[in-house]
């Protein structure tokens, strides 16, 4: 009954392109999967990018931005698109998605990247190393060198020109994105490992310090190293990192995939909502025509469900729900191959709908 039925307060921000097709989908299949485990859901859609920017005048309304730090969480589809590409930066749809995600302070981005069995053909790895793929970057966002001071241009003892910036990273900082890293391999499989460059940098060496102090709070968690280096060719488990080394596992990872259309994303706060949205773009080449892979969309929504609410069952029946949908053979034109049914957004969407109802 309504009345013993958990209810949360999502806000949707369908944002441009290909954002408003894949988010009707996701807002189905959440709706349905939620409902089956006795979940309610009120969700209200605000704009945002450059949808906002033709409303209001702004990239990202305080209205918006109030409604999505009043909610539990919020799920994004997509911003940006051709026509705003020439706007003054704070005419920026991305401005934006900048401001929302400071806004809600959100420091720690999950990126998980898998290769799907019913997928491996479509990675760029080779079959036998792409069938094991299936790890989750967990990166510092709000720290680390692209936000470190000093930071300028200048010059040297003897006078040559530099640039320079600096690695920064305070205890607290580090504690918690641990911490975030440590809840995540624990809904994984219990093992993290801590990517850093401890060898060479002092930041890295505190990094490393601080990580293992965490880890005491974490005894059922198994904690490694790595050299980041060494990471760049050994991706797997849950991986913690800085912000510039998150940022370049996580595109390689996503990389190796082959499948942009397929990778959902979290960003995490230590309270409040938390972000949660395709890893792809508005894909303005395809917006309006039913093409898109909404699986990014849904995908994220099960991570909504899964690390912002801690609703792990009806999280997992979305995402057995995809996995029941590509073995019926659905696929959108990013990934198919010979012998499969192509659909669009919509149909794709309807069978995931059917999977979720029906995998009970
Ligand atoms: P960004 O907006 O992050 O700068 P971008 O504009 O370079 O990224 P996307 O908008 O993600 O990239 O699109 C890159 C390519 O991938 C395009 O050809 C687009 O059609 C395709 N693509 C992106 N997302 C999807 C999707 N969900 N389904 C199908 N194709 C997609
Ligand atoms: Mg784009």
């Amino acid at each position: 009954t309504s009345s013993t039925a958990k209810t949360y307060n999502i806000t949707l921000l369908p944002g441009d392109g290909i954002g408003p097709e894949v988010i009707s989908v996701a807002k189905n299949v959440l709706n349905l999967a939620a409902s089956l485990e006795g979940i309610e859901f009120k969700f209200k859609e605000m704009p945002m990018g450059g949808a906002a920017l033709d409303l209001t005048g702004v990239p990202l309304p305080d209205e918006t931005l109030e409604t999505a730090k009043q909610s539990d969480a919020v799920l994004l589809g997509a911003i940006g698109g051709y026509k705003w590409d020439k706007n003054e930066k704070h005419l920026k749809p991305e401005t934006g998605l900048l401001q929302l995600r400071a806004g809600l302070k959100v420091f720690a981005n999950l990126r998980p990247a898998s290769v799907l069995p019913q997928l491996v053909d479509a990675s760029t790895l080779k079959k036998e190393v792409a069938e094991g793929v299936d790890l989750m970057v967990v990166r510092e966002l709000t720290g680390g060198i692209y936000f470190g001071k000093p930071r300028g241009f200048g010059t040297n003892e003897n006078g040559e020109e530099i640039g320079y910036n600096t690695e920064v990273y305070a205890a607290y900082e580090i504690d918690r994105i641990a911490r975030i890293a440590f809840e995540t391999a624990r809904k994984r499989n219990g093992k993290l490992c801590s990517v850093d460059k401890a060898n060479v940098l002092e930041a890295s060496m505190f990094w490393r310090k601080r990580v293992i102090a965490i880890a005491e709070e974490y005894p059922d968690v198994e904690l490694t190293h790595m050299y980041v280096d060494n990471a760049a060719m050994q991706l797997f488990d849950t991986i913690v990192t800085n912000n510039i080394f998150g940022d370049i596992l996580s595109d390689e990872a996503s990389m190796i995939t082959g499948s942009i259309g397929m990778l959902p994303s979290a960003s995490l706060g230590e309270s409040g909502p938390g972000l949660f949205e395709p890893i792809h773009g508005s894909a303005p080449d395809i917006a309006g025509q039913d093409k898109a892979n909404p699986l990014a969309t849904i995908l994220s929504a099960a991570m909504l469900l899964k690390y912002g609410l801690g609703e792990v069952k009806a999280a997992e029946r979305i995402e057995l729900a995809v996995l029941n949908t590509l073995d019926r053979g659905f696929r959108t034109g990013d990934i198919y191959s010979d012998g499969n049914k192509l659909v669009g957004c919509k149909e794709m969407g309807e069978e995931v709908l059917k999977s979720v109802d029906t995998k009970t």
